[in-house]
């Protein structure tokens, strides 16, 4: 639904002197307020020019332009950046890196029961739930936990961090059986080091992507000073001034 801006807060005389540029607030049909909108009040201007950040530029003036592959590649190392929320990773690494670590962290026997079931990406939830507990807690309080566990009968027993996963473990799989609750301390006493190693893995691999991004937008940008001063011709600044009441 269109806004009309319908209060002028800041106003200015247009290039050709017969109107206005404007900026203040618009409503809508339903009342709702728009803030920040600038228009060209002037028929004449307003065909010919479209407002800019600093300024109008001529209407058909192009936007920049850089190379095609490179502006390709650029969203493309973009996306698996900013997608990228540590952990374990996986998820953006390819199938191959996915492999070697599902074979790293899981035994046969937990990859055999994986694949049996039909729920794909159980072991993928599972290691991130010890994941989180490596991340959270050292060694030696995850071994310490896991002595708890061995020696108590129910996790009503447990103390301290102890304690605190099987709360934890509730909150995420319904279920605080010690029997349960002890498979992802487990699994995190077993592969601490190897989660370590992943996260110092992976940040390489995303400093050796951040790297690269930045040679990408090199290659993209290459004429872009020569566009901004070609720009910076066409350009026409003007000042808004408050509307005096
Ligand atoms: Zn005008």
């Amino acid at each position: 639904m269109s806004y009309d801006l319908d209060h002028v807060e800041m106003e200015c005389p247009c290039p050709c002197g017969k109107g206005r540029i404007v900026y203040g607030s618009g409503t809508n049909d339903w009342n709702q307020i728009r803030e920040g909108m600038e228009e060209i009040w002037c028929p004449e201007c307003n065909k010919k020019f479209k407002i800019v950040s600093d300024g109008l530029l001529p209407k058909d003036f192009p936007e920049y332009k850089g190379d095609a592959e490179a502006g390709n590649k650029m969203s493309h190392l973009s996306d698996i950046i900013n997608n990228y929320r540590g952990g374990i990773g996986v998820r953006y690494w390819g199938k191959e890196l996915r492999d070697k670590r599902k074979h790293l962290y899981l035994t046969d026997e937990e990859i055999k029961a994986d694949e049996d079931s039909k729920h794909n990406d159980n072991w993928y939830m599972a290691i991130g739930f010890s994941k989180n507990l490596a991340d959270k807690y050292t060694l030696e309080e995850l071994k310490d936990a896991q002595k708890q566990m061995n020696h108590c009968k129910a996790s009503t027993q447990l103390e301290g961090i102890a304690q605190e996963i099987a709360i934890h473990h509730k909150h995420y799989y319904k279920t605080i059986k010690l029997s349960n609750v002890i498979v992802p301390v487990n699994m995190a006493v077993r592969n601490y080091q190897h989660y370590k190693d992943a996260d110092r893995e992976d940040e390489e691999y995303i400093s050796s992507l951040k790297e690269e991004l930045k040679n990408v937008k090199a290659i993209y940008y290459k004429d872009f000073e020569e566009y901004e001063e070609n720009r910076k011709k066409h350009l026409i600044s003007y000042k808004l001034q408050d509307v005096k009441r």
